[in-house]
């Protein structure tokens, strides 16, 4: 398996409890590098564009309100096998399903508001990298 990337998002429960240094933590004793990272308000049509793939889904609206409820970190991690090794750190989407040690089993305060997001594919990877970051933001 090659070095992979992966897009990432520290949502808004996360920057709100201060998490960023403890999840960042958990994420690189995993081996993945953060090789861009940067602290934002996403805007309604940033998030809108970002989650258009549940936009018929009854928690959509919830979900856009959320995220751009507080700052977000987004970053690209890189690693041998990325996209996956980054959804086992994750954990599942609903906390209380979560794996022990995960980042949402840790840190995550229901299946809305659970802390990260990140990329489910390395071709959404890319689309997903793209939307918030410039080439040159990344350095690997
Ligand atoms: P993400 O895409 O954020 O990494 P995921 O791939 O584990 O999470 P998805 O099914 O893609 O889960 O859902 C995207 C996000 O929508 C979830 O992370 C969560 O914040 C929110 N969400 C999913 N299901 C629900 C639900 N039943 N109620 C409220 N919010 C939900
Ligand atoms: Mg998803």
């Amino acid at each position: 398996m090659a070095v992979q990337r992966t897009f990432s998002i520290l949502k808004p429960d996360a920057t709100e409890r201060n998490l960023t240094g403890a999840i960042n933590a958990l994420i690189e004793k995993a081996g993945l590098r953060i090789v861009a990272q940067k602290r934002i308000r996403m805007t309604r049509e940033q998030a809108e564009t970002f989650y258009a793939v549940h936009k018929e889904r009854p928690f959509f609206g919830e979900l856009v309100d959320f995220m751009i409820s507080g700052p977000v970190v987004v970053q690209v991690l890189e690693g041998e096998n990325a996209v996956l090794k980054y959804r086992d750190v994750m954990g599942a989407t609903d906390p209380s399903k979560a794996a022990d040690g995960t980042i949402r089993k840790l840190h995550a305060k229901s299946i809305g508001e659970n802390s990260v997001h990140g990329s489910d594919a390395p071709e959404t990877a890319a689309i997903e990298i793209a939307q918030f970051f410039s080439g040159n933001e990344i350095v690997g």
